[in-house]
Formats: structure tokens, sequence, C-alpha cells
């Protein structure tokens, strides 16, 4: 039994764990999302008992009944955060109380249980310590968080599920783009929208995704590696790509971003870039920007640079844009100086080689 304050674990401790010897030539390549530790959080909720069985236990499949509400309405939220290895051998979570808060603000879009913030963060904290064997030590690579939590009544009737699974397991990832630094080139989905107008753009949701796939399965036939998402509205105004949001580099050395208005997830990322971009005295408007207003300032030079932003790719720089009607490269198509120096600080913070001065990390061990 471990504890926490008010909040108490129970731990099983995985017998087939995987060997040390086994373990470090995973953790040499572990491309991303692939790989696994050996153990998981799992935290039950009902309306009867609230929040209860928290437990540390061997990584292992849920058995499920086919009729819970998860598998028929799409009922799950998540949240992705990475522990980073430091200097000194510790280790640290970055900025989990945002994580923490966002997560309560899908639940609620979602009609689902919030789960306590202080819960959350150390769900996340605890499964990091005891895996913490699992935190790649190689440059730029990190272990990957999944928490998240589905609908788990059995029950057909379309209505809010009265009980809840959490679940967090990690992932050691090296890079999430192999190469690196070439640019993407991103297809302009016309055909399809991401996010409406009071619809659920802004909460972590699986079924967001779901509702990408189509689009992005269109992307990669027309050459590209992904898609950005213009408004369901008007079909002009650019939003975000499936899971990263973006940014504009213009030749007067300011930033642009698309403003947080409901159909765009609030990324952790683009949050903590905003900062960073203003600490180096850079302009930064968080306004709407047009998809003909893209070409046109990439035409004419003004656009230099554009990239996108997430807690798994960190900092991917635009090279070309595609569409029915729109194709054009930026700068020379290559990645930008900006977007390399705002990755750099990012980085340079989350790995504990440049100073904290936001208070952002959240020292493990
Ligand atoms: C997770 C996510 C992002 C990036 O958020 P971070 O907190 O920076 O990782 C951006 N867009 C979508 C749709 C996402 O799901």
């Amino acid at each position: 039994m471990g504890s926490n304050g008010a909040l108490t674990f129970d731990v099983e401790k995985n017998p087939n764990a995987v060997p040390a010897t086994e373990r470090e030539a995973l953790l040499q390549n572990p491309g991303f999302g692939k790989v696994f530790t050996d153990h998981m959080v799992t935290i039950r909720y009902s309306e009867n008992t609230g929040w209860h069985g928290w437990k540390i236990e061997p990584r292992r499949p849920l058995a499920l009944d086919p009729a819970t509400l998860v598998f028929h309405y799409a009922l799950e939220i998540f949240e992705g955060m990475k522990a980073y290895r430091l200097p000194d051998g510790g280790a640290t979570l970055f900025r989990p109380d945002a994580n923490a808060r966002r997560f309560r603000n899908s639940a609620e879009r979602l009609g689902m249980a919030q789960m306590p913030e202080d819960l959350f963060v150390e769900s996340c904290r605890a499964l990091v310590r005891f895996d913490r064997d699992w935190i790649p030590s190689s440059e730029g690579a990190s272990l990957y968080l999944r928490p998240f939590m589905i609908g788990s009544e059995v029950a057909l009737g379309m209505k809010p599920s009265s009980e809840f699974i959490f679940c967090a397991i990690a992932s050691p990832v090296a890079s999430y783009f192999k190469g690196g630094a070439s640019a993407l080139t991103l297809w302009a989905s016309e055909n399809f929208t991401r996010a409406a107008p009071g619809g659920t753009g802004a909460a972590k949701c699986g079924g967001n995704y779901a509702a990408s796939l189509a689009a992005q399965a269109e992307g990669l036939r027309e050459g590209c590696d992904q898609v950005v998402f213009l408004d369901a509205v008007e079909r002009r105004w650019v939003e975000e790509l499936g899971g990263m949001n973006i940014f504009f580099v213009f030749d007067d050395g300011s930033l642009q971003t698309p403003p947080l208005t409901g159909t765009i997830l609030p990324g952790i990322t683009r949050d903590s870039l905003i900062t960073l971009g203003r600490d180096m005295g850079l302009t930064v408007r968080e306004e709407p920007y047009g998809m003909d207003q893209w070409q046109k300032d990439a035409e004419s030079g003004r656009l230099r640079e554009a990239f996108a932003c997430g807690t798994a790719a960190v900092v991917a720089p635009i090279g070309k844009v595609k569409g029915r009607q729109h194709s054009f490269t930026i700068g020379d198509g290559n990645a930008g100086l900006i977007a390399g120096r705002l990755k750099a600080a990012l980085t340079d913070i989350q790995f504990g080689r440049a100073p904290d001065q936001h208070s952002w990390l959240d020292r493990l061990f």
C-alpha cells in the first residue's frame, strides 16, 4: 500500500516484468507508442462510491462486457504528457497540473465524472516513479504517459454513464517524426472539418480523432503527412491539425496562432510556446488567420515559417501546403529558424538544461 496524504493505492507488482537487458534493448529504439512499461494505474468511479480502487498493477488487457458504453457511444477522453530524464539522473513531469485541469474540462464536456486534479497528477507521478527504469536517457527521448478514462457502465440506453474506469499507461518514445528536422507537407481539408461551434473540438476525446481519420486518409493519398483543418462555418480560417496546434512566423519576427474559441484544442505546448516567444521578445498574437491569406503571405515572403506543435512531436516545421484550391511552399520548404529556437527553448527546460523560470517542472525524484 502506497500513500500520498489522503490518497492510498494498492500495488501489484508485475511478476513477468521485462528483464533489464531486454528493456535496455527496447529503449535503444522505441519508436512511438509501440513499447510499453510493465505497469499501469487504474481507478474506478461509480455514482454510489465515488473514486475508489486506486491501483498500480501489471499492464494487462481490460476485460469489458461488449455492452459497455464506451464501445457504442465513444465515451472516452485522454491526455498526453511526458516524463523527462534530467542531467543528474532524476526525472520530471512538465505542467501535469495543466493536463489535470484539461482532463476535467474534457470530462465535463462529455458528461463524464470529473477526476480531482490531485488524484490525476498523483496517478501519473506514481506510475512514472514505479516504472522509472523505463524513462529513456537518449537524446530527445522521453516516457510518454497516456492517462484516459472510459464510460464503463454496461448499458445500451443512451444516457450519461454512472461508472467509469480511469487508466494510465506509459510508453518510452523517441522523437515523433523520423528524421526530426524534415518539414511536414500538409493537406488542407476542404471536404471534412474537425470541430464545429458548440461541439467537442476543445475536449481531448477519442471521438475527435475518429472523425478526423477520413481526412487524414485523404491527405495521405495526396502525398501529405498531416491534415490542417479549417473552421466548419466559413471553411476559411485555419484552426489546427488533427492532433497539433499551429503557429505562423512573419518577416517582422512576430508570431501568430489561432485563438481558442472553443473549436481548437487548448494545447499545453501552444500555451508554453506563447510564453517562451514573449520571453524572447517576440510579439505573439492569438488571432484568426485565413487560408487565402496564408497562401498570399507565403508567396509574397511576408510569412517566413509555419510550424505545428504538441507534446508528442514538440515542434514540427511545415514546409508545404496542398489542397484542392491551394498549393504553396513556406520559405524554402525547410525547417525555420524561429521554430528551431522555440523548440530548443522548450526542450531545454523540459530536460533540465535551462532554468525553469515559470515553475513548469514537477520533479519526481
Ligand atoms: C493533444 C492535442 C494537441 C496538443 O496539445 P498539447 O497539450 O500541446 O500536447 C493539439 N490538438 C489536438 C486536437 C490535440 O488532441
